[in-house]
């Protein structure tokens, strides 16, 4: 069964600038999905559909075969969906604990440990770890958060390349060993090598490649 579903998605930006026409996709839980497109192509636009951020013009996207506005879209983003980002949004003025205890109080140092933090780094201010150990923080607490789907939008964009393959494994077992849906926007041609599903946004459409 899908976990989202994306039925006949259509959205236009209030300008009248239309970006996503009769889209039709469907995701599975456990399984790494990169979404590549040229900038522009409308692939930050169909993330914010996602993540219940914005709604679509028409069209339904169903979480579990329900319309997420049944629910409301405030609960699908409390409760269904976690995001990463490029640059990471932790709390800067908190410690890697601490930002994740932040979704879930009862997150563990071991929760930081098993995605590679050393423990002198858990209770460093976040701003004093490197780019790719922030990372690991921000995935971390997107793992806590116990949310089935995690959608990332260019979490590797600001890492060098060795880096960002050690984020491309750990997203790949938060699809595998954890049973996420692992939604992910890149440029990365090694991201996508990476994934089960390879998605292309192009005219307006998205298509597997
Ligand atoms: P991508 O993430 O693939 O670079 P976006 O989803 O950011 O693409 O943007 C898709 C298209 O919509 C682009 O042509 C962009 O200029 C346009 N766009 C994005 N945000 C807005 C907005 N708030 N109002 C009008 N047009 C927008
Ligand atoms: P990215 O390509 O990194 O996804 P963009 O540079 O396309 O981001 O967009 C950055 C911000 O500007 C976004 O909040 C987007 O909604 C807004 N934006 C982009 N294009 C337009 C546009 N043509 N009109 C109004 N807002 C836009």
């Amino acid at each position: 069964m899908s976990i989202l579903k994306l039925n006949q998605i259509d959205y236009s930006y209030k300008n009248g600038k239309n970006v996503l026409k009769n889209i039709n996709m469907e995701f599975e839980q456990g399984k790494f999905y990169t979404i590549l497109g040229t900038s522009g192509a409308g692939k930050s636009t169909l993330l914010s559909l996602l993540a219940g951020l914005d709604e679509p013009k028409n069209g339904q996207i169903l979480f579990k075969n329900t319309d997420i506005k049944e629910k409301g879209y405030e609960y699908h983003r409390k409760n269904n969906v976690s995001l990463v980002f490029q640059n990471y949004n932790l709390i800067d003025y908190l410690t890697p604990l601490e930002n994740i205890k932040i979704v879930n109080p009862k997150a563990t140092e071991m929760d930081l440990e098993v995605l590679g933090l050393k423990e002198e780094e858990i209770n460093r201010n976040v701003l004093q770890l490197s780019g790719g150990q922030q990372q690991r923080v921000a995935i971390a607490r997107a793992l806590v958060a116990n949310s089935p789907i995690i959608l990332a939008d260019e979490p590797t964009g600001n890492l060098d390349s060795d880096t960002a393959s050690e984020i491309v494994e750990i997203l790949k077992s938060s699809a595998h060993e954890h049973g996420k849906c692992v939604i992910v926007v890149t440029h990365s041609k090694d991201m996508a090598k990476a994934a089960d599903v390879i998605l292309r946004l192009k005219n307006r459409d998205l298509v597997e490649i």
